[in-house]
């Protein structure tokens, strides 16, 4: 297998070199992956005056051949699967079987709104007077501008560019500087599926800021859609205000996983390590607390702790590899930060608690925890999984509610009454019964609170991308 990618130039209506560059280095050995092309302003406002062009023709595309040419790059993606897989255990150390599921994962939103962009209904709908007649129609919002983060680069960019392109809009996407490569492969595939030049552009930058800045401040990008963290989501909801911009934002989580009494023992073990340790726990919907009720604490744990030791840590280049580095530096730092002070203020080691080298952080069940701890309200993004006792279901669910965030919540239990009861009382944007890895293609997904506003996936995300036009007739 070759190690090193080479993208130095960028995907508009054709491939640009903007004659800068910036390196992108493997998590896994530190080793230079490959060297992308670092776009600016300048860069930004082409991409824009190529996507406000590509409008006029792709809004004016029949819905059946827009299907036709996302059902194409379906089939490319799944055909690339390996590839893609590869790609992302190189530039962001995820590991590979979990590469190769992200693939079709991503693939998976491509053929959803491959079948959407053909149900794109509109209304007739009575009116008062007699000679009117009124009607409701959905057009396309116009070129929109995407944010994608490292930690799903595939998944990410294909539940915001899959329902844009189904709706008629091209997209801008601006990948994070850790994972321009697999962004950069998806725009290419596309233009290989027949996706005409100047829909999909990929601009990476290794300087956020100013790219960004001027596709905030162009009226001609009329929808954004970031995935990333609380504070840039902040910051974009301010700056769309000048223009008035439609605004998707998924962001930061902290996600509780309450397991009840009456759980199967087994059944839960199972499902917290999936939700917990899936990319080196960093996927905003890993449960970051785990709350355990009285009767089945001591077994739990036992049980959890075993299970997290069974965890094969690795390269993620092989096959056998649950748990790969961390993303970069800052990554493993704010691990190291989050457990050495919960262990300064009294938690105990179930196991791992310690960096391994390199980017490499031990898979961590920590006990003794308390609401004092940074790790109880600020999202670690690694694999730790604090262990916290609860006597009654109400107070777990006041404990799971008391944060900002508002993204995904867990519960494990066999009781249908308590299932019901609490996924109700949850403040979270989704809920997983005896359930840790609920996300997929056609479910809406999104956060409440300072978790984001707006919904991806299923016929929810397209609607993200579609204004409604109410026209009036009067028939005389
Ligand atoms: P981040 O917000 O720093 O980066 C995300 C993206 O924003 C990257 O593309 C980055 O280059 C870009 N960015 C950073 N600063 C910017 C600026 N000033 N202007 C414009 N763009 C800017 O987040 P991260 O630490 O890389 O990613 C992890 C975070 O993302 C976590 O908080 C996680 O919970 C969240 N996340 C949320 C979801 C979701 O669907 N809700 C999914 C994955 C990750």
């Amino acid at each position: 297998m070759t190690t090193t990618v080479t993208y130095p130039r960028y995907l508009s209506d054709d491939w640009h070199d903007p004659g800068r560059h910036f390196d992108v280095n493997s998590p896994a050995t530190q080793t230079l992956v490959g060297k992308a092309a670092d776009c600016g302003e300048a860069e930004a406002r082409a991409a824009v005056d190529i996507a406000w062009r590509a409008f006029e023709s792709w809004r004016a595309v029949n819905a059946f051949e827009r299907s036709a040419t996302l059902r194409r790059w379906h089939g490319l993606i799944m055909a690339h699967q390996e590839e893609l897989g590869r790609l992302m255990a190189l530039e962001m150390g995820k590991p590979i079987r979990e590469g190769r599921a992200e693939a079709a994962y991503a693939a998976g939103f491509v053929e959803w709104y491959a079948d959407e962009a053909k149900r794109v209904y509109g209304t007739w709908f009575p009116s008062h007077h007699q000679g009117k007649r009124l009607l409701a129609i959905k057009q396309p919002v116009g070129p929109a501008f995407a944010i994608t983060p490292w930690n799903f680069p595939a998944a990410m960019l294909a539940r915001k560019a899959a329902p844009a392109l189904a709706a008629g809009c091209p997209m801008i996407v601006k990948p994070a500087k850790q994972t321009p490569f697999t962004a950069i492969k998806l725009a290419e595939l596309w233009l290989e599926a027949g996706g005409p030049p100047g829909t999909l552009q990929v601009l990476p930058t290794s300087q956020p800021r100013p790219l960004t800045q001027v596709m905030m401040s162009d009226p001609r990008i009329r929808k954004v859609s970031f995935t990333g963290s609380t504070e840039v989501g902040k910051l974009l909801y301010a700056q769309a205000a000048d223009t008035v911009k439609r605004l998707s934002l998924e962001l930061g989580g902290h996600a509780p996983y309450l397991v009840f009494d009456d759980a199967d023992l087994d059944g839960a073990v199972a499902q917290v390590v999936a939700c917990k340790f899936r990319n080196a726990g960093q996927t905003c919907v890993c449960t970051n607390r785990v709350y355990v009720q009285d009767g089945l604490f001591e077994p739990f744990v036992e049980r959890f702790t075993q299970a997290v030791e069974g965890l094969a840590v690795g390269d993620p280049l092989d096959d056998a590899t649950d748990i790969g580095p961390l993303v970069d530096e800052a990554g493993l730092a704010k691990v190291v930060e989050h457990v050495d002070e919960a262990l300064s203020k009294g938690a105990s080691v179930a196991t791992g608690g310690r960096a391994t080298g390199g980017l490499y952080y031990a898979p961590t069940v920590l006990t003794n925890v308390t609401n004092e701890m940074a790790i109880m309200h600020d999202e670690t993004f690694g694999p730790v999984a604090p262990v916290v006792r609860f006597e009654r279901e109400e107070e777990a669910i006041e404990q799971a509610n008391d944060t900002p965030f508002g993204l995904a919540a867990y519960l494990y239990t066999r009781d249908l009454g308590r299932a019901i009861r609490v996924s109700e009382a949850l403040e979270y944007g989704l809920v997983g019964v005896n359930d840790g890895v609920p996300a997929a293609p056609y479910a809406p997904f999104g956060g409440v609170k300072e978790s984001g506003i707006g919904r991806e996936g299923g016929p929810w995300g397209i609607e993200e991308y579609l204004e409604i036009k109410y026209v009036s007739i009067a028939i005389g």
